[in-house]
């Protein structure tokens, strides 16, 4: 996850993979303004506290409790606790749900960790992608080394280093809604729901039991309810107690029909995705210090390993 919270946004739009890019920074205000034509974007800034190392902020969704929409969080630092966790095993959206279950100690109004851990399972990618941001701000401040980074010129940056207080989230639009219905370019009409942190974990069973195969398939089937006039159903219960996928032919017909979809509404709907559940702009700018190169070097961020939490150690084993 949290490369698997970014999933829809997987299809080539992580330009520059480490690898300089001709006329970045315009590019860059291109594809920010086109976006920006529908969501607005915001800096995941919040205010860290370094003395007690806790971090208040906005989420930027925001979790539906009790007819409220609750979006201001507080977290405090990783413990031990949270450490074997991470550097542990077992699907890592479950892991990571623990983590922020442990680390979010006051949620809106509500500082009951029972009702907290539901709220963050019912949470958008967007949202518990912003609180593992914070928890690793609070626990270790803004600056996460990217390692090893060349520029095109063959330079290699000294120290290159991420500014995490400088992240974006592109909010998504109507965040009261978690139910949407979207009519596809070619007519098919698809209902669907946001991904939220349960699907999210089932999601990432999927994936590990398929290893990754089909990936693109399984980002829709985790979110469709319907597809035309055939109601669609991914529960806990397509698994067997192995683990495995059930092969049911209720499964198998559905499978087959999202494989059926046309790529222009396949791709009309991860659209659609984005523009509900958001994302976060998990991408760092470093600017060659060549002053006759000046490249500028898209750098991704992947806050879905253990050295985002362990900056510059290696855990031992
Ligand atoms: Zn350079």
């Amino acid at each position: 996850m949290a490369s698997e919270a970014t999933d829809v946004s997987e299809e080539g739009d992580l330009i520059g993979e480490g690898r300089p890019i001709e006329g970045v920074e315009a590019k860059e205000k291109e594809r920010k303004d086109k976006e920006s034509i529908f969501n607005e974007r915001m800096v995941l800034k919040g205010s860290i506290d370094p003395k007690s190392a806790t971090g208040i902020f906005d989420l930027p969704r925001g979790v539906m409790h009790e007819g409220k929409r609750l979006r201001s969080v507080t977290v405090d630092e990783l413990d031990g606790v949270d450490e074997d966790l991470m550097t542990g095993s077992g699907p890592y959206t479950m892991r990571v749900n623990s983590l922020l279950r442990n680390r979010v100690q006051r949620l809106g109004d509500v500082d009951d960790k029972a009702v907290i851990g539901t709220l963050i399972q019912k949470m958008v990618p967007i949202d518990r992608g912003s609180i593992i941001l914070m928890v690793r701000r609070a626990s270790y401040g803004d600056d996460l080394p990217l390692g090893e980074v060349e520029c095109r010129c063959g330079r290699e940056y000294e120290n290159p280093i991420a500014k995490l207080n400088t992240i974006e989230a592109v909010v998504p639009l109507e965040p009261e809604k978690t139910e949407f219905e979207t009519a596809c370019p070619t007519g098919l009409v698809i209902q669907w729901r946001v991904l939220d942190g349960a699907r999210e974990a089932l999601f990432s069973k999927v994936r590990d039991s398929l290893k990754g195969k089909d990936s693109l398939t399984w980002s829709i089937l985790i979110r469709v309810t319907k597809i035309g006039d055939k109601v669609v159903r991914i529960d806990d219960d397509i698994f067997t107690a192995a683990g495995k996928i059930r092969q049911t032919r209720e499964l198998l017909n559905t499978y087959q029909l999202a494989k059926r979809m046309k790529g222009r509404d396949r791709n009309h709907l991860r659209k659609e995705f984005r523009k509900f559940e958001g994302h976060i702009d998990l991408r760092a700018s470093l600017v060659c210090p060549d002053q006759n190169c000046k490249a500028v070097t898209i750098v991704p961020i992947d806050i879905g390993t253990p050295d985002f939490f362990f900056p510059g150690e290696v855990p031992i084993d």
